[in-house]
C-alpha cells in the first residue's frame, strides 16, 4: 500500500532515549502531519469494519491516541487498559516483565462481557510483553482476542512468539 512509506517517513528515531542505547520510535512527528495520521487509521479501519469487532482496547499511553479513532469508525466501544492506580473502579490486572523489573495493566471490571470480540492496539511491539499482558485481561472475562495491531513491530526482539499464535498486524517494521 503507497500509503505505508509515507507513514514511515513520519515516524521519528531518537537514539539513546530513554536512555543510551535505546532507539526511540516517536510517533508524535506522525501525529504532526494530518494526512499521514488519517492514513494509518484508515488502514486499521479498513482492515477490522465489518469484522463484528465489539470492543477495541487500547494500551496506555499511546493506544490511547490510536484506539479511539478506530473504535469509533468501526462502531466498537473503547476500552482503556491502564498502568497501576490510574482507573478509579473495580480492576482485574497482569503483571508483566521489564527489561528491569515488573509492570502492570489494568482493566475495569465490568467494561468487556463474556463473548466480546476484542481488537487490542499499541503503537509498538517489542518484546510483546505488553500485548501479551493485555491478552490476557480480555481473555480472563471471556473475550475473545481477534488480533492485535501496532503501527510499529521491532521484529529483531521476536515479539511475536509472546503472543502464542495470536494474530498481529503492523504497518511499519523497524530493524
Ligand atoms: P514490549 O512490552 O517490550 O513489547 O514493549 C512495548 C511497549 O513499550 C509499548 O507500550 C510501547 O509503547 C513501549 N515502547 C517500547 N519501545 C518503544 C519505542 O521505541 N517507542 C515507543 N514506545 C515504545
Amino acid at each position: 500500500d503507497p500509503r505505508i512509506h509515507g507513514i514511515k517517513t513520519k515516524i521519528r528515531v531518537v537514539p539513546n532515549f530513554p536512555k543510551p542505547g535505546i532507539m526511540f520510535q516517536d510517533i508524535t512527528t506522525l501525529l504532526l502531519d494530518p494526512k499521514a495520521f488519517k492514513d494509518t487509521i484508515d488502514l486499521f479501519v479498513e482492515r477490522y469494519k465489518g469484522k463484528n469487532i465489539s470492543v477495541v482496547a487500547g494500551i496506555e499511553a499511546r493506544g490511547f491516541i490510536f484506539g479511539p479513532p478506530i473504535a469509533l469508525a468501526i462502531g466498537a466501544k473503547f476500552v482503556p487498559l491502564r498502568k497501576p492506580r490510574k482507573l478509579p473502579g473495580d480492576v482485574i490486572f497482569e503483571e508483566y516483565t521489564l527489561e528491569y523489573g515488573r509492570d502492570r495493566l489494568e482493566m475495569h471490571v465490568g467494561a468487556v462481557e463474556l463473548g466480546e470480540r476484542a481488537l487490542v492496539v499499541d503503537d509498538l511491539i517489542a518484546t510483546g510483553g505488553t500485548l501479551c499482558a493485555a491478552m490476557n485481561l480480555l481473555e480472563r472475562v471471556g473475550a475473545e482476542v481477534v488480533e492485535c495491531a501496532c503501527v510499529i513491530e521491532l521484529p529483531d526482539l521476536q515479539g511475536r512468539v509472546r503472543l502464542n499464535g495470536k494474530p498481529l498486524y503492523v504497518l511499519v517494521e523497524y530493524h
